[in-house]
């Protein structure tokens, strides 16, 4: 089954807005920052086109809003081939996976979002339809007659996205032609990404106030767009629409988020390793279980930047509160109760 994807925290006027943010080109002013990624995908581009094939299969892994799936598009785009969007979980059976691929026409690019996710059974379609462009029917299975079909693809390819690297099987590691770390962007990529959507929106932002939200927007591309739009807002409203420092800051303070970009949920989990389980190590169940979320929400969307920026760390028994966790939140060290600032 081919669908579009839509972001876990996009409604729908934010979700148009996110493809009209989305950078079109590898340009460095376009894709802002991931320089390592984009020399790499360059040269293969480059390399298909000067061949007059089809580009290899890609895997792209890194924490959900870092460009993934603009990345995706960028590629289909490069390579004109139209992309195909599916995602793991979508694909639940082995039949819609041959019929998505069986739709494919010579360079299309199929996107798999969360390709971790996919199922084993699904995933074996895989293997041959990347390796060898085919696709094994069965017919008659479980029966005694059952027998195989081979039907030929034409040449495509498969980018992958995963926030999980660690969780593919290396069968299907191994499939990749190449693969890409996406890394979190620094506060500068961040204030760039934000001034590059400004101008889109038609926003005044004076580079303080994009140095403002970007220092709260945790590395993310997805959070520097959404934090604008909210800024944006405040600024209609409460001032007269130029997004300065002071605009940023204030609207940002409103929306709860704090001077290091954490947001309510963060703060809960890491009071709750404080409060709750004595500064950790605490299992990851136990502690989704505690602040009332899903662990792969908690594992995929949280705790990537928490762990970067240093608040929790990861041990063999379980996760902690790191001391900059303490100091944060305003709690003394060996003293979990006490929390001296009222941050939450
Ligand atoms: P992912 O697939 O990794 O979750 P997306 O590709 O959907 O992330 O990116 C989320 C949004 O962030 C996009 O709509 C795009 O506007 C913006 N974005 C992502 N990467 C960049 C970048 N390098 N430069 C500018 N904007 C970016």
């Amino acid at each position: 089954m081919t669908e579009r994807i839509v972001a876990a925290d996009a409604g729908g006027e934010d979700r148009s807005l996110e493809t009209t943010l989305r950078p079109v080109s590898l340009a460095d002013d376009e894709f802002i920052g991931q320089p390592r990624v984009k020399r790499g995908l360059r040269l293969m581009i480059a390399a298909a086109r000067q061949r007059g094939e089809p580009i290899d299969h890609i895997l792209l892994a890194g924490p959900p809003g870092l460009g993934k799936t603009t990345l995706a598009n960028i590629i289909a785009t490069e390579m004109e081939g139209r992309l195909h969007v599916t995602s793991g979980p979508a694909l639940e059976r082995p039949g819609d996976l041959a019929a998505t691929l069986s739709s494919m026409e010579p360079g299309e690019v199929l996107f798999i979002d969360e390709i971790h996710r996919l199922g084993k059974t699904v995933e074996e379609i895989l293997y041959p339809a990347m390796e060898d462009f085919a696709l094994d029917i069965v017919v008659g299975a479980g029966k005694p007659h059952a027998r195989t079909y081979r039907l030929d693809l034409p040449r495509f390819t498969v980018v992958g996205a995963t926030t999980r690297h660690g969780q593919l099987t290396p069968a299907l590691s191994d499939r990749f032609g190449e693969s890409f770390r996406l890394d979190f962007y620094s506060p500068d990529e961040c204030a760039q990404i934000v001034l590059r959507s400004a101008r889109i929106l038609g926003v005044e932002v004076v580079p303080a106030g994009a140095a403002a939200i970007a220092r709260r927007a945790r590395g993310t591309a997805r959070v520097c767009n959404r934090l604008l739009r909210r800024v944006r807002d405040f600024a209609e409203v409460e001032a007269d629409g130029v997004v300065t420092k002071a605009v940023a800051n204030q609207a940002l303070e409103d929306m709860g988020v704090d001077p290091e970009g954490l947001d309510s949920m963060d703060r809960r989990i890491l009071t709750t390793i404080i409060e709750s389980y004595v500064g950790g190590p605490v299992g990851l169940q136990s502690l989704a279980a505690t602040v009332a979320e899903e662990v792969t929400t908690l594992e995929s969307h949280y705790e990537p930047y928490l762990l970067q920026a240093g608040f929790l760390a990861r041990t063999s028994r379980g996760r902690v509160a790191t001391p900059k966790a303490y100091e944060h939140l305003g709690f003394t060290r060996g003293d979990s109760g006490t929390q001296q600032g009222s941050l939450l």
